[in-house]
């Protein structure tokens, strides 16, 4: 009998001997927030002092209730799966309470991530933070 081990089997292995706990792992492979929204009515774009770079794109109703957000990223394991769990976060929510998510909500939801990562959480709600001000400056009076 021959085991076939898949690229993401050995790619998971790969990630939590990293550091990455099993959420990160599941928010990096599956990349379900990534890509851009076409009918958005804010996009923000920023640069991380590591060299990596995201672009948010943000949906937001006239109740201002986030109804979508999508990151567009060049960037680690560590960058996507903090982008894909601060969209999980700031979903339903008002953009007043999506401003309040910090870095430590988003590295609960991910449970684990390697300490040199740490500042790709904070590049992810950073560019979060700035796609719902830029919003707020641009539509609420
Ligand atoms: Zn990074």
């Amino acid at each position: 009998m021959v085991t076939e081990i898949t690229i993401q089997d050995s790619e998971r292995k790969m990630l939590s001997e990293a550091g990455y706990g099993d959420p990160a792992i599941e928010y990096y492979l599956g990349k379900k927030h990534m890509g851009s929204i076409e009918n958005a009515n804010q996009i923000s774009f920023k640069v991380g002092s590591c060299g990596d770079t995201m672009k948010i794109y943000l949906k937001v109703d006239e109740d201002e209730i986030v109804q979508d957000a999508k990151y567009e990223i060049t960037g680690c394991a560590g960058a996507i799966s903090a982008a894909m769990a601060t969209v999980d976060l700031v979903k339903g929510k008002t953009v007043d309470q999506a401003l309040k998510i910090n870095d430590g909500d988003v590295f609960r939801v991910l449970e684990s991530i390697p300490e040199k990562k740490h500042h790709c959480i904070q590049l992810a709600v950073k560019t979060m933070h700035q796609g719902l001000e830029e919003f707020q400056m641009a539509h609420v009076s």
